[in-house]
């Protein structure tokens, strides 16, 4: 219980700081909100930690609001598939 506030207060202030809406998409639902790590240096690294780091860190560059769908993309693919879809030339 109280593991879980802690959490929601690093999230909420990660999003303050890094912005409230997925960065692709534009999904605004806190819920499907997520930091995303692009260097995930340390894969061993929990949720918490990452999200500590960059509250602490403060790095736009290096971190990300994405939602998890987008998430999804950027880990299986490098960039979401939102973005691959509207770059890639058809054939
Ligand atoms: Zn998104
Ligand atoms: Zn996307």
């Amino acid at each position: 219980m109280n593991q879980n506030k802690y959490y929601h207060k690093l999230i909420f202030r990660c999003l303050s700081y890094y912005g409230k809406e997925c960065e692709c998409c534009k999904e605004n639902i806190r819920e499907y909100l997520t930091i995303y790590d692009t260097q995930e240096l340390d894969a061993k690294e929990s949720r918490r930690q990452l999200l500590h780091r960059a509250v602490k860190v403060k790095d736009r560059t290096r971190y990300k609001v994405l939602c998890l769908n987008c998430v999804k993309g950027y880990r299986e693919n490098g960039i979401c598939y939102h973005k691959e879809k509207s770059t890639t030339p058809s054939p």
